[in-house]
C-alpha cells in the first residue's frame, strides 16, 4: 500500500485519554480512535492486525475440528429468561426493545443462542462431540471501561461451545482447546501463562483456566511458584499452612483478658499500639451474605477472599456488614469485632485456626483481649480457607514459594457440565435410547482485548514494535525525497519485487521530511524497513530492523533477500 493516501493520522502528542501504553500507542500510531467512552473504530492498520489475529485464531480452531459459524449480536430476551440470566447479568447487559414491544439484548456472550440453536438440529449421539465457534462483537456495558481495548463496552470476542456426550469427552474437547489456546498466543509473541481460576459467576461444575499475558497494566494478579508449575489467579490461589504464628506458645496456659485499646480500630493501629507485628492479631469481619449476618476470621496480615468466602457460604450476594448490622451482631462498633462470644456464625480461616494465641477484637468499643486460644476460647466448626495468599507463601504443591504478577485475561476455557444444556432442554438420545443432556464447554478469547495486550508487551520509547506473525506490513520502504527520480525509481522497483514475491509492503511516498517518516515508522512498528536514500543512484539502501538499533547499508538485492530470511516460516 501507498502511505499517501492511506488513511493513519498518526498524532505527535501523547493523547490526554490515554492511561495505559498500548492505549496510548495506538491511538497515535493511527490504529484505533474512540467513538464513544468503551467503544472503539478500528482503523485500516489496526484492522489488518485484528484480522492477523482472527487468522492465526481460525487456523488453530480448524487444527482441533471447530467450526466457524457466525451468530446474531441482538438475542431475544425470551432465551435470557429461560437460562435464567436475564434477571442476575446486571447492567452489564445492554437491553432494548423493538418496534412491538419485544424485548432483546446485545450479547455478552451467548450460551443461550447457541444451547437453543443446537438443541433445536442435534438429537442423536451420532452427532456429537460438536465445537462450533465465531469471531464477533459483544457488548458489555463495563462499570468501568478503561485502557482502551483492554476493557470495552464494545469489543471482537472469539468464542467456542463445545457439545459432548460425556465428561470423558468434554475432557478431551477441553485439553484440545487449552492446547490451541497455548499455540495461538505463543504465535502471538506473548509471554503469558495459564492459571486455575475460579468458576465464579459462570456457575458449572467445572474446571477453569485463564491465560493471562504478563503486564503490569494487567487487572489481575497471576500467582505462580517459583519451584513447579503451579499457576492460579489471586482469586483462586491456594497456599501451603506457614509456620505457626501469634502469641507465643507461652501464652496458651493465661486465660485471655480484656486490656483498653482507647480509639484503636485497625490493625495497623494495633500493630503500632502493641508494638507487635499483624501476625499476632486476627482480625474479624463482618458479612451479610444474601442478608444473613456471618463473620470472618483472619490472620491480622491477610486478607478475606470474598469469592471463596461466597462459595464456602454458597451465598449468590455477599458484601461487607454496614454500621448498623456490625453494631446489631457485634455490640461495638467497626473495628472491635472479635470471635469470642459472637453471636453469629464465625468462618475461621485456616491460617488463624492454627494460631497458638492470638490477640482479637473484644466486641466492645475501645478495648481487645489477649491469650486467646482457638478452639478453647471460640469454636472452629467452620474451618476454610477464606483468605487471598501472599507473595512468599508457600506453594500448595511443593516446597517453593509464590511470586505474584500482574496479568491481563486474554482467554478463558471452561467446562460448564450441563448448566445451559438443562435449562435449554440441549438434549440428546445416547446409544441405549435414553435421553441425556448434553455436556458443554465454552472457550473465549478476546481478539480486540489482544491487540492492546501485544501492544503491552511489544514496545520502546519510540513506539511499537510488532511480533513479525501480527505486524500490519512486513516491510516498511520509506523514500527519503519523494522529489528525487533515482529513489523514487528505486523504491517502486522494490515495492513491486517484495509484493511480487508475497510480501506485505507500505510504501512511504508522502512528501514529507524524512525526519517525520521515520518518527512515523518508529510509531507505527512495522518490522523491517528499508530506507531509500542518497545512495539510490548506486543501487543502494539503509537496512533496519523495528527491534535493532543497528542500520546496515546494503545492495537493494541483499535486503530483499534478508527480507525473506526475516520471515522465512511464517505464512504471509
Ligand atoms: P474480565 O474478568 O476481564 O471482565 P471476563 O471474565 O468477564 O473478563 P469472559 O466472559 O470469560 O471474560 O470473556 C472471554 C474473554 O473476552 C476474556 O478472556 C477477555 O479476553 C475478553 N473480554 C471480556 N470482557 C472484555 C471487555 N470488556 N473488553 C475487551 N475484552 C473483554
Ligand atoms: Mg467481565
Amino acid at each position: 500500500m501507498r502511505q499517501h493516501n492511506l488513511f493513519i493520522p498518526t498524532l505527535r502528542e501523547a493523547p490526554a485519554e490515554a492511561e495505559a501504553t498500548s492505549h496510548h500507542y495506538l491511538l497515535r500510531a493511527g490504529f484505533i480512535r474512540q467513538i464513544a467512552a468503551g467503544i472503539y473504530g478500528y482503523l485500516p492498520l489496526g484492522l489488518r492486525v485484528l484480522q492477523k489475529i482472527s487468522a492465526v485464531v481460525r487456523e488453530e480452531m480448524e487444527r482441533i475440528g471447530a467450526q466457524e459459524l457466525l451468530l446474531p449480536a441482538m438475542q431475544p430476551a425470551d432465551l435470557w429468561q429461560q437460562s435464567g440470566r436475564y434477571d442476575v447479568y446486571g447492567q452489564e447487559l445492554i437491553r432494548l426493545q423493538d418496534r412491538n414491544g419485544r424485548e432483546f439484548a446485545l450479547g455478552p456472550t451467548h450460551e443461550e443462542v447457541i444451547t437453543t440453536l443446537v438443541r433445536n438440529e442435534i438429537s442423536s449421539y451420532r452427532r456429537l462431540p460438536l465445537t462450533l465457534y465465531q469471531i464477533q462483537t459483544k457488548f458489555r456495558d463495563e462499570r468501568r471501561p478503561r485502557f482502551g481495548l483492554l476493557r470495552g463496552r464494545e469489543f471482537l470476542m472469539k468464542d467456542a461451545y463445545s457439545f459432548d456426550v460425556d465428561w470423558q469427552g468434554l475432557d478431551r474437547t477441553y485439553r484440545s482447546m487449552y492446547d490451541a489456546y497455548n499455540r495461538i498466543f505463543e504465535r502471538c509473541g506473548l509471554r503469558f501463562r495459564a492459571v486455575e481460576a475460579d468458576a465464579g459467576s459462570i456457575g458449572g461444575e467445572g474446571e477453569t483456566h485463564e491465560f493471562m499475558v504478563l503486564a503490569d497494566i494487567g487487572e489481575d494478579t497471576v500467582v505462580t511458584c517459583a519451584g513447579c508449575q503451579y499457576a492460579a489467579n489471586l482469586e483462586k490461589a491456594e497456599a501451603g499452612l506457614s509456620e505457626s504464628s501469634g502469641e507465643a506458645a507461652a501464652e496458651r496456659s493465661a486465660a485471655y483478658e480484656k486490656f483498653h485499646t482507647p480509639n484503636v480500630s485497625t490493625i495497623e493501629q494495633l500493630a503500632a499500639f502493641t508494638g507487635l507485628p499483624e501476625r499476632h492479631f486476627a482480625k474479624t469481619l463482618i458479612f451479610a451474605a444474601d442478608g444473613r449476618t456471618i463473620a470472618v476470621l483472619v490472620r491480622g496480615d491477610h486478607e478475606v477472599n470474598e469469592l471463596k468466602l461466597q462459595q464456602a457460604l454458597g451465598a449468590e450476594k455477599l458484601e461487607l456488614a454496614d454500621a448498623a448490622a456490625t453494631q446489631a451482631a457485634t455490640g461495638a462498633p467497626v473495628g472491635f469485632a472479635g470471635p469470642v462470644g459472637l453471636a453469629v456464625p464465625l468462618y475461621v480461616d485456616r491460617e488463624a485456626a492454627a494460631m497458638e494465641a492470638v490477640i482479637t477484637g473484644a466486641n466492645e468499643q475501645d478495648y481487645h483481649l489477649r491469650h486467646v486460644v482457638p478452639g478453647r476460647d471460640f469454636e472452629l466448626e467452620r474451618v476454610g480457607d477464606y483468605r487471598n495468599v501472599l507473595e512468599g507463601d508457600n506453594c500448595p504443591r511443593c516446597s517453593g514459594k509464590l511470586l505474584f504478577y500482574r496479568g491481563i485475561e486474554v482467554g478463558h476455557v471452561f467446562k460448564l457440565g450441563t448448566k445451559y444444556s438443562e435449562k435449554l432442554g440441549a438434549c440428546f438420545i445416547d446409544e441405549t435410547g435414553k435421553e441425556r443432556p448434553m455436556i458443554m464447554g465454552c472457550y473465549g478469547i478476546g481478539i480486540s482485548r489482544l491487540l492492546s495486550a501485544v501492544v503491552e508487551q511489544h514496545h520502546d520509547g519510540q513506539g511499537i514494535v510488532w511480533p513479525a506473525s501480527l505486524a500490519p506490513f512486513q516491510v516498511h520502504l520509506i523514500v527519503v525525497s519523494v522529489k528525487d527520480e533515482r529513489q523514487m525509481q528505486l523504491s517502486e522497483r522494490l515495492y513491486r519485487q517484495l509484493r511480487e514475491a508475497g510480501a506485505q509492503v507500505m510504501l512511504d511516498d508522502r512528501d514529507e521530511r524524512p525526519g517525520v517518516k521515520f518518527k512515523d515508522a518508529d510509531l507505527i512498528g512495522i518490522p523491517v524497513r528499508i530506507t531509500i536514500g542518497k545512495l539510490a543512484g548506486e543501487g543502494m539502501v539503509e537496512y533496519k530492523v523495528r527491534d535493532s538499533l543497528e542500520q546496515l547499508t546494503l545492495s537493494a538485492e541483499e535486503a530483499v533477500a534478508r527480507v525473506y530470511e526475516f520471515y522465512k516460516g511464517e505464512d504471509s
